[in-house]
């Protein structure tokens, strides 16, 4: 993966699950990273790791659901390596799962503050940088939920057909600048997330055995290859490991 050397990559929501391991494999494959989140100290914990193996890694704290808080992060990046070329638009919540007649608006409209208004920021505040130097990639991480209905699911099912039009319409705006914007649908991965999705008992997803799920690395190793020059292919779609296409052209067992 050379197309990664000396690429700078920002990746949210990398305190732990899909991110930290995305950050872990961008890194080791030669991109800077820069690992966002509200957790810290996992953070710091994590690009230190990174750091002590010879890559270039730096942590700052931040929600994505503050759009000055993105602001930042973004020029953190551009100032710390000098450049910004890959944003993975990963951090995302799914708690607390309820039918919407149970829901809690406030919690709710949470979900959509940080699933879709982050990825919103996030692409709102990558892009110009993108755009001076001449292009990058974006992948905004989606769901098999964004054209599926799942019961208890009524915020995330909706924020992440949010994200998939978001995917498509800074596709239309900046494919000819140079910027490739996607969307990557993982299937069932065995993060945190899952251990939620099962403690809820709501929906079949709640059922499917822990077994069934990918590794955080596979999703990284999908992720990696979007960045690269066979990803431009995909811009613009959610491109999903949960085919047998999806995950032999990333370099994954099929199904
Ligand atoms: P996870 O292990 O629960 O990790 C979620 C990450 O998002 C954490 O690093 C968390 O960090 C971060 N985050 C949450 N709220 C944030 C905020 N306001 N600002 C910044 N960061 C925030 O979940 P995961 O499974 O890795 O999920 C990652 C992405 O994959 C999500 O977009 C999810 O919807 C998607 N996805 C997951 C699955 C699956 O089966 N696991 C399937 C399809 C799609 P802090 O708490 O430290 O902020």
């Amino acid at each position: 993966m050379e197309y990664l050397k000396g690429k700078t990559a920002v990746i949210t929501g990398a305190s732990r699950g899909i991110g930290e391991a995305t950050a872990r494999y961008l890194a080791e494959n030669g991109a800077n990273v820069v690992l966002a989140a509200r957790s810290q100290t996992a953070i710091e914990s994590i690009a230190n790791d990174i750091s002590e193996n010879g890559a270039g890694a730096s942590a700052i704290a931040c929600d994505v659901s503050n759009h000055t808080d993105v602001s930042n992060l973004m020029l953190h990046a551009h100032s710390t390596f000098g450049s910004l070329d890959i944003l993975i638009n990963n951090a995302g919540l799914i708690d607390p799962i309820a039918r919407i007649e149970d829901s809690d608006p406030e919690a709710w409209g949470k979900i959509i503050d940080v699933n879709v208004k982050g990825v919103y920021y996030g692409m709102r505040y990558a892009i110009p940088i993108m755009k001076d130097h001449g292009g990058g990639t974006i992948i905004n991480i989606s769901s098999g939920a964004a054209n599926s209905f799942l019961e208890g699911w009524s915020h995330y099912c909706a924020s992440k057909a949010a994200v998939f039009r978001l995917t498509g319409v800074a596709h239309k705006e900046h494919n000819e600048h140079g910027i490739h914007v996607m969307g990557l649908s993982p299937g069932t991965v065995a993060t945190d997330m899952q251990v939620s999705i099962k403690a809820s008992g709501i929906n079949p997803v709640s059922k499917l055995d822990a077994s069934s799920h990918i590794s955080t690395e596979w999703v990284a190793q999908a992720i990696a290859y979007l960045c690269g020059p066979d990803g431009e292919k995909y811009a613009g779609q959610d491109f999903s490991l949960k085919t047998d296409e999806g995950r032999k052209a990333a370099g994954l067992p099929g199904l």
